[in-house]
């Protein structure tokens, strides 16, 4: 599967140890990411990540792009909701983008952990196999 790696700033350390948590489980699949998280996470894990461009320099359209030409599976985004972000309008167009396609979407880190819970015990291919 290909899976996209997104957080902001505040949250870097969230999926840092999201990432180093269930390091076993994402280097069986594809992984992309934001420019800085991408960064921080191979910095952290050694997990081989593709690195797009930084989320406020078109690193989530560049995801969106990818979702909505079907080479996205699940997206993992830690949003921070309590600081504004200058590319809101991107990160709205990737959430809305992912529920136009039913793309399995995380936005904190405890739904974020419960997915990649579900992806190592196989029970996510239940849910999300059409
Ligand atoms: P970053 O982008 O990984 O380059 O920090 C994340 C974002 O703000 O969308």
């Amino acid at each position: 599967m290909k899976i996209a790696l997104i957080a902001h700033d505040k949250k870097k350390p969230e999926i840092i140890s999201l990432a180093k948590d269930y390091k076993d489980i994402l280097s069986q699949h594809e992984l992309y990411a934001t420019g800085t998280t991408g960064t921080m996470i191979m910095g952290e894990t050694k997990l081989d990540i593709h690195r797009l461009k930084s989320g406020p320099l078109g690193g989530d359209q560049q995801i969106g792009a990818m979702l909505a030409n079907g080479e996205i599976d699940l997206i993992i985004f830690l949003r921070d909701p309590l600081t504004a972000q200058p590319h809101e309008p991107d990160v709205s167009a990737l959430l809305r983008l992912c529920d136009v396609q039913k793309i399995p979407l995380a936005t904190n880190e405890t739904s974020g952990r419960i997915m990649l819970e579900s992806l190592k015990n196989k029970s996510f291919f239940e849910v999300t196999k059409e």
